[in-house]
């Protein structure tokens, strides 16, 4: 598979899952705007490293995705530095854990706005540009939670279903234009956001770091494995693969079982 030729955004991509996918799609050859709210001598270093490292066109471009205007101009500038937007990659995203009772209003909607309304406004501005092109890919990083709940994440698994519902209706929208829509789930992945959990956890319940990661993390995933970022790349990479295209509309659990019990 090469996506030689083909341009990438990937939201929220200057750490963790994001970064995972921007490396995997640049990877196989696509060119990849690296996209986050900071806009650092760091994040423009990723670029030029993964561009570097791949021979892939790979830019970094800020922008604030709790805004519906810059969720859309990330798209646009992306189409201007590129000519299109072939791949579409909604992976930003935030969390905050309290009970609907005292879930402060300001995360609430922060949460919606970034992790849901963003993906809704990036693709607005991309999918004509894919109708165009003949050829799309959409894909949409849920969660576990866009299929199961948790208690005290409302907003996270609110905005993680609302995605899993608006790749349905891209993916209807969009049926027979060679342009799929699906939404990945991944149960626990081992970013560097979960990475520093681990030592306030120990501390926490007074166990080891194996246990915290076996009895406590990875309580709802019988593998009892994190997923890796570069797993999720590769999944990535292969939904936009021709092998995958008749696959849309679904989502794709990467969960080590936790959606299966
Ligand atoms: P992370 O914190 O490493 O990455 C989140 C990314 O979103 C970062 O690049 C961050 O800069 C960016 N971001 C945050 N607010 C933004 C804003 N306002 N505008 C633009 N970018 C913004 O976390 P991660 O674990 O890699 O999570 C990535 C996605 O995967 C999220 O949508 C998350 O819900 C989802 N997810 C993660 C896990 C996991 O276990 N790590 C599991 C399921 C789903």
């Amino acid at each position: 598979m090469s996506l030689t030729g083909k341009t990438a955004v990937v939201t929220g991509s200057n750490s963790g899952i994001g970064l995972g996918v921007a490396r995997g799609l640049a990877a196989e050859g696509a060119n990849v705007v690296l996209n986050s709210y900071t806009d650092n001598e760091a994040d423009h270093a990723l670029a030029a490293e993964i561009a570097q490292d791949t021979g892939s066109d790979v830019r970094y471009i800020q922008a604030d995705l709790s805004s519906a205007s810059k969720s859309r101009k990330l798209i646009e500038d992306a189409g201007t530095a590129f000519g299109s937007v072939d791949i579409l990659v909604n992976n930003a995203g935030i969390q905050h854990v309290a009970p609907i009772s005292d879930f402060p209003e300001d995360k609430w909607d922060a949460i919606i706005a970034i992790n849901m309304s963003s993906a809704f406004h990036t693709s607005a501005i991309a999918i004509p540009m894919m109708r165009k092109a003949r050829w799309g890919r959409v894909i949409n990083v849920a969660s576990a939670h866009g299929l199961t709940a948790s208690p005290y994440k409302s907003a996270y698994v609110a905005a993680k279903h609302g995605v899993v519902g608006l790749t349905k209706v891209t993916a209807l929208e969009t049926a027979g234009e060679s342009i799929t829509a699906n939404a990945i789930c991944p149960g626990y992945v081992l970013t560097p956001l979960v990475e520093a959990q681990i030592p306030e956890t120990m501390k926490e319940y007074d166990m080891d770091r194996e246990t915290v990661i076996k009895d406590v993390m990875l309580a709802r995933q019988p593998s009892k494995e994190f997923a890796t970022t570069e797993q999720i790349g590769g999944i990535a990479a292969f939904l936009c693969s021709d092998a995958a295209a008749q696959i849309t509309g679904t989502t794709l659990s990467v969960d080590g079982g936790w959606t299966a019990l």
